[in-house]
């Protein structure tokens, strides 16, 4: 289908054409003949002014004739013919006859191309629905008969709005911004999942795009519950290993009876506590995957987990590292207390496992006014080059293998901060030069923040 509007047919003046004034000449002459014809034929009866006057009456006569007809036809072209004339009468109608033709013509191709597009639109897997400037149905494709439940004719004309009433496709609609899709629960059968996404394109029209995404979802359920399975049922043994392990290690001690295996037994408890670390944070993961649904949302006391996260901090560096705070007292946040907690711990362990000794960490809490509440971790350590930036958050992304593992990382650590944001419906901001240092910026949205003198009440208002 075309943007451009259909233009008038014209048909070409050809240099055999010829110029007004010959027509006009040719027009009067015969005017002038019929005149004198009827003036020659009244002479004849004595009396030449009525002659002439009935001659040029009939003439008129004729032209008002050809007049009705073309009329006629123009409303019903196709249950009348027009008439064989001659003259420039004749010549109009060829020419009309003509330029029916070839709009005729015109339409047929026209019906064509709309055919073979609406038959390949047709034939998509994905569901394509025109909508017009306030997002009424123009047009759909069978995918989104089937995905949408879509009826042909009723549906046409009505705002999608109307149609999809989720509250999430909804707000999508009439924030008006599309740069990404929204996954709803079908309004045909609730156990599937839809993605959704508007395009918009020429003046003020909208393609709106579904698809059927539930396989995908379901593949990804699978996955997160093998993980979850697979950890769940790694803690046990391992927590027995760890018990054996810790005894042993005690019998290994200088004078006692496992001293020469002390060097193994060490190595062995090492390796236990970063796999039973590994099941931990996959563990943490996957149930942060799983859903915002589960988070608890209660009032935060930002300023004291802040703090205890410091502390938590100051012990893991051991005088290795200077700390500084900027807490904002007064500030606190909605939301659940395990996912901030494991933002803190993730964001603070890395600082002092990426910061040289000698470096400073500097953990702070405040409101930035329009944006919300934002949580910011900086350190003065190695820093991350540009490139790795936006890779940090993938699961097991590291940019020094060797030693986040010599450190005690597991590689998940920002996939889990990325998540729990997430689930706050906040973002994580990251900063760094390599050798100079990194900023974290976790950045809440502003209905999550409150002040400390609100009474308790609203804490639940959530
Ligand atoms: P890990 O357990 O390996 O620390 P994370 O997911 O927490 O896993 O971090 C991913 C990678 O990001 C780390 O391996 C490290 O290379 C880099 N990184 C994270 N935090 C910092 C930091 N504060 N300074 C420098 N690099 C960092």
């Amino acid at each position: 289908m075309s943007d451009r509007p259909p233009s008038p047919p014209v048909i070409p003046a050809t240099p055999t054409d010829p110029p007004a004034r010959a027509l006009w000449r040719v027009a009067l002459g015969r005017l002038a003949l019929v005149a004198l014809l009827g003036a020659g034929a009244g002479w004849l009866f004595g009396v030449p002014a009525m002659g002439c006057s009935l001659a040029l009456a009939l003439y008129a006569g004729a032209q008002i004739r050809n007049l009705i007809r073309l009329r006629i036809w123009l409303r019903r072209p196709k249950h009348y013919e027009l008439p064989e004339s001659r003259g420039l009468w004749g010549e109009v109608f060829d020419g009309l006859l003509e330029l029916q033709r070839k709009n005729r013509k015109k339409k047929k191709r026209l019906a064509a191309i709309v055919a073979e597009f609406q038959a390949s639109t047709a034939a998509l897997p994905d569901g394509a629905v025109v909508l017009g400037e306030r997002g009424e149905i123009s047009w759909f494709n069978n995918a989104a008969r089937r995905l949408l439940g879509l009826r042909m004719p009723q549906d046409v004309g009505i705002r999608v709005p109307n149609l999809i009433r989720h509250p999430e496709f909804t707000a999508y609609f009439e924030r008006g911004e599309f740069e990404r899709e929204v996954e709803v629960p079908s309004p045909v059968n609730a156990a599937k999942t839809l993605s959704l996404r508007i395009i918009p394109y020429g003046q003020n029209q909208k393609l709106l795009i579904v698809r059927d995404i539930s396989e995908r979802q379901m593949l990804d359920a699978a996955r997160r519950d093998f993980v979850a399975n697979a950890s769940h049922e790694l803690r046990t043994p391992l927590t027995v290993l760890r018990g054996y392990l810790d005894m042993m290690e005690m019998d290994a001690q200088e004078q006692g009876p496992l001293a020469p295996w002390r060097v193994p037994i060490a190595e062995m408890r090492n390796q236990a506590l970063r796999m039973e670390a590994l099941v931990n944070d996959m563990l943490k993961l996957a149930r942060l995957e799983s859903g915002r649904a589960q988070m608890r949302e209660e009032l935060l006391d930002v300023p004291a987990m802040v703090q205890r996260a410091v502390e938590d901090g100051r012990r893991l560096s051991d005088g290795q590292h200077r700390f500084e705070a900027d807490i904002d007292t007064g500030l606190l946040l909605y939301g659940g207390e395990t996912e901030l907690h494991s933002i803190l711990t993730n964001l603070i362990t890395n600082a002092v496992r990426y910061t040289p000794a000698g470096g400073a960490i500097r953990v702070s809490w405040t409101e930035v006014p329009g944006q919300g509440g934002r949580l910011c971790v900086a350190d003065t350590g190695i820093g991350i080059a540009q490139q790795d930036i936006p890779r940090l958050t993938e699961r097991f992304y590291r940019v020094d293998v060797g030693r986040s593992r010599a450190s005690g990382g597991t590689g998940l650590g920002l996939s889990i901060v990325k998540h729990a944001l997430e689930a706050f419906d906040g973002r994580l901001d990251i900063e760094s030069e390599v050798g100079v240092g990194s900023t974290f910026s976790c950045i809440f949205p502003p209905q999550r923040i409150t002040r400390r003198s609100s009474k308790p009440a609203a804490a639940t208002s959530q």
